[in-house]
């Protein structure tokens, strides 16, 4: 038996995840953590049993040990709450499916306590991977990517030696305004960002692929992951999603992971992994495919994109300054209180005024979290 705790139990890969445990029967779920979704928490402690389960508030908290109460389930709420969860004593491994710069202590905490991570949260990656990478090998426990193209990119490095490695081609979507000018972008509104060609997922990372800060938080996330240089990961556009990424060798040959578009194929390879698992779904079809085609992304329109290389080049403190504005940015067009390109503005004009810091400790970058933000609340 396999035991897995998972933070955001309740979000698009948490459900995912638990839709995975059904499947196999040797995986087993120890604890729970979600942010406010009482209802939903209620039924996962009914059918999944975990031992601890985990609400944001502690007034959500004090309900759904109500709801539970005929149920032998600990139930705990906040920071501290997510770190139990994260280091729960049964569990081997952690999933990381919470939305957020808030995962990276528990993050820390479970690899402290020897768990194998099981990483959706690539704002972790993206703001402590200086910290979560030497962390992971000090520690002997693994960093196993859930988001797809970084899944798929680790299936193509399977038994490849990482110095042949030349460059790693990241596929994008193009989201839902793949082609679109500047001039189109300004009067988008939240239903259509919200609208994705391809994969149905989370609010915030929906919008983030619509505005391909998403495809900017990957290759700084590839970067940590797979030990490259931010300019040996280039982004390519497969607008049908059927090429999940790709990587190229030293000696010129491509090797490349393909797929229906399905979180659940990547969430089971990180849990099983480096076995491969039956998995019912929809399968490829070459004969219903008609093309796979290419595009290269239009860094002038989707400037978050140019950002997160400068970002990720730089280094330091700034790829928080990068996440913590779009988090800030995205949360305020959400509630229509911007328009949509000031996302991208946001960001641009809180890396400007930044002081880099090279090697920011976790205080730090939850200080640079909280300066970005403060900062760009005196400016809107
Ligand atoms: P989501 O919004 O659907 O779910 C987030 C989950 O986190 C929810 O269960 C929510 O209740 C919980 N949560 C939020 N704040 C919390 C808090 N303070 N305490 C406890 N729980 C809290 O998000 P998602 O789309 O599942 O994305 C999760 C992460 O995975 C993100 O980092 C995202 O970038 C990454 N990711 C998602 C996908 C996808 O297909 N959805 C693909 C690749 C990567
Ligand atoms: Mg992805």
């Amino acid at each position: 038996m396999r035991k897995i705790a998972i933070l955001g139990s309740t979000g698009s890969i948490g459900t995912q995840t638990l839709e995975v445990v059904e499947h196999n029967k040797d995986l087993q779920v120890s604890a729970l953590a979600a942010g406010s979704n009482v209802r939903l928490m209620e039924q996962q402690i009914r059918r999944f049993r975990p031992a601890l389960a985990c609400m944001k508030e502690e007034t959500k908290a004090k309900e759904l040990r109500e709801l539970t109460a005929d149920i032998d389930v600990r139930i705990v709420s906040g920071m501290e709450g997510l770190v139990e969860v994260a280091t729960e004593p049964q569990s081997e491994v952690l999933v990381t499916a919470i939305v957020g710069m808030i995962g990276i202590r528990p993050t820390i905490a479970a690899m402290e306590a020897g768990k194998d991570i099981a990483l959706a949260n690539k704002e972790t990656l993206v703001t402590a991977g200086h910290i979560i990478m030497p962390l992971a090998k000090e520690k002997g426990v693994r960093i196993l990517p859930v988001d797809s193209e970084h899944s798929a990119i680790f299936q193509c490095l399977n038994g490849e030696e990482p110095r042949t490695v030349h460059k790693i081609l990241l596929t994008a979507s193009g989201g839902p305004f793949r082609g679109r000018s500047l001039k189109e972008l300004a009067a988008v509104q939240v239903e259509d960002a919200l609208k994705h060609p391809n994969w149905s997922m989370g609010r915030k990372i929906t919008i983030d692929s619509s505005t391909m800060v998403n495809k900017g938080l990957e290759v700084m996330e590839a970067k940590w992951l797979f030990g490259v240089q931010m300019d040996q990961i280039q982004v390519v556009i497969q607008p049908q999603s059927v090429i999940h990424s790709m990587v190229e060798f030293e000696d010129g040959a491509v090797i490349a992971q393909l797929g229906t578009p399905d979180m659940k194929l990547p969430i089971q390879y990180a849990l099983y992994y480096p076995q491969r698992r039956y998995l019912p779904g929809e399968r490829l079809d070459f004969t219903k495919l008609k093309s796979i085609s290419f595009e290269t992304p239009d860094t002038e329109v989707f400037r978050g994109l140019a950002l997160a290389y400068e970002a990720g080049r730089q280094g330091g403190s700034l790829p928080t300054v990068y996440n913590a504005a779009n988090e800030y940015a995205v949360a305020l067009f959400l509630q229509r209180k911007i328009p949509y390109l000031t996302i991208q503005e946001m960001i641009a004009s809180a890396m400007k005024h930044h002081q880099v810091i090279a090697r920011p400790n976790v205080e730090e970058i939850l200080a640079a979290e909280q300066e970005t933000y403060e900062f760009l609340e005196s400016r809107w």
